[in-house]
């Protein structure tokens, strides 16, 4: 203890009087990873606050403190971007106040005036880092209990399943009260995981898809294929707007955006329609493995869920699996559209993923795609295809754009 805080003769206190205190979710059960885990959401903290001013931020036994370092840090912009900070189960401000328990007490009547007030239950719950302080923990919560029981004659203290928990902590330069933490983002912190490529298109899945293996710590590039002129400016500018409102959870993003035309002009040319889906989605799987290669991913991400569509069966996948050695993801196969669309609504892409653009998948759709292909047909159509030097010509095309 004290390691960050009481030995480090640089400290000054937090300007101006309230912090935020993060509670990190389930990496902190994950032992020996636990201290890279919380570096590297302390490190992506810093990143996503550098806009919103100066703040020190540091970890103290499973809680990450952040402290703004001048006065016109924007407090709520902060809090905003915290909240979707993967890796952080819960949030809270907290007020910073003198070290005495009147002190204490007044900020606990006046700052957490409103949540009192809607309170019908409540408990104190006191910390104390700070062994000089007069009381122990238990006569702090004892004190501040009491007064505030006398000041808001409808409270009840309730021990179990109180409405609002007061939080009081003594720590070296302050004290810090508090109330109910705010929900956060979950999951593990971004990059924690590994990277990944996620095949990006203008859609309602794809986007909600990458959401959701960034939750689970990795950290994305996309790619996204655009056939120009089948598909138009507007078509690409929306994906490219797709990935921008992802960053505030996936961090910063470049998206590959590769060439497709000449790809399917000649599956058009020369392959049996039916098959056209298919061996598409099959150029796509090994463009975004090379992909994949070269910046480092180790595995694939998609949207596709089971049965949605004709190319989104099983033995679909099967065939658009086989071109690929890395895993792949596929986070919403299992889940309905309109759970899909709730993701996609709380994470704000629903509104740009419905715009009316074609996607480069709606260009040259078959009549009757197959749904039950065979290696053999696949293998035959592909058998006089340049597949390298398609796909080679295609990755030489990509333009990347990174955001966030
Ligand atoms: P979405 O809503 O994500 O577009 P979808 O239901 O329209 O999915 P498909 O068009 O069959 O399904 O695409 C399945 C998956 O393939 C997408 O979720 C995405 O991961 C990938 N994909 C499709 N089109 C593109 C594209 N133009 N660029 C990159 N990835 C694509
Ligand atoms: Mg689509």
């Amino acid at each position: 203890m004290g390691k960050y805080y009481n030995k480090n003769k640089d400290y000054t206190p937090p300007v101006g009087d309230e912090i935020f205190l993060l509670k990190m979710g389930e990496m902190v059960l994950k032992g020996l990873n636990r201290r890279s885990f919380e570096e590297r959401l302390m490190g992506n903290a810093r990143r996503r606050l550098q806009k919103f001013g100066k703040f020190r931020i540091y970890s103290r036994q499973s809680i990450t403190y952040v402290e703004p370092q001048s006065l016109d840090c924007d407090m709520d912009g902060a809090f905003d971007t915290l909240a979707k900070l993967f890796g952080v189960v819960g949030l809270s401000r907290a007020k910073a106040c003198e070290k005495t328990p009147e002190a204490i007490l007044e900020t606990a009547k006046s700052y957490l005036y409103d949540d009192l007030m809607e309170a019908n239950t409540f408990k104190v719950e006191s910390k104390r880092s700070d062994k000089s302080f007069p009381l122990s923990s238990i006569q702090l919560s004892q004190y501040v209990g009491g007064e505030l029981d006398d000041a808001f004659p409808h409270l009840q203290a309730d021990m179990h399943t109180p409405d609002v928990v007061v939080h009081v902590e003594v720590r070296d330069f302050a004290a810090y009260v508090h109330a109910n933490p705010t929900l956060g983002a979950g999951g593990l912190p971004v990059g924690v995981g590994g990277k990944a490529v996620s095949l990006l298109s203008g859609g309602i899945d794809s986007p909600v898809a990458s959401w959701m293996m960034a939750k689970r710590g990795l950290a994305l590039e996309m790619v996204h294929f655009f056939s120009y002129p089948y598909t138009s400016p507007e078509a690409k500018e929306k994906v490219l707007e797709l990935a921008r409102l992802i960053t505030p959870w996936c961090g910063r993003l470049t998206v590959h955006v590769v060439p497709f035309t000449e790809i399917q002009e000649e599956l058009r040319r020369s392959c049996p329609e039916d098959l056209f889906t298919l061996l598409m989605r099959r150029f796509m799987m090994r463009i975004s493995e090379q992909v994949a290669h070269r910046i480092g991913a180790h595995a694939l991400v998609t949207g596709e869920s089971l049965g949605q569509v004709a190319s989104q069966t099983m033995e679909a996948m099967a065939v658009t699996n086989a071109v690929c050695t890395l895993p792949v993801f596929r986070p919403v196969v299992g889940m309905d559209k309109e759970e899909i669309i709730r993701i996609a609504r709380k994470i704000g892409t629903f509104e740009t993923s419905i715009l009316p653009y074609e996607d480069c998948c709606t260009v040259f759709t078959p009549r009757h795609p197959k749904t039950r292909p065979s290696m053999e047909e696949i293998l035959e159509a592909e058998a006089n295809l340049d597949i390298d030097g398609l796909i080679q010509r295609a990755v030489d095309g990509i333009e990347r754009v990174t955001m966030g």
